[in-house]
């Protein structure tokens, strides 16, 4: 079974044409005071919960566009609203 993205462009593609971003993590945590250590915990360390999540995908192989798809890590499928 092949795993399908969609594209907000281009509509839906083979996985193969996308390279993931990571999870969209929301805003920074503020530059100012922050110690080394909750930088670290911000850059390096993720979870991930077996739900739905938002995640950057890039359209390396169609047009170039960087967006927003939620995957399901426990079925490695999209979530689209409405199906
Ligand atoms: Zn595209």
């Amino acid at each position: 079974m092949t795993f399908m993205l969609t594209c907000p462009i281009c509509g839906r593609r083979e996985l193969h044409e996308f390279l993931c971003g990571g999870q969209e993590r929301g805003p920074r945590p503020p530059q100012e005071g922050l110690s080394a250590e909750a930088h670290f915990r911000y850059a390096q360390f993720r979870s991930i919960p077996p739900a739905p999540q938002p995640e950057w995908w890039y359209h390396g192989q169609g047009c170039g566009v960087w967006f927003k798809a939620t995957r399901n890590p426990a079925t490695n499928r999209e979530e689209r609203p409405g199906g």
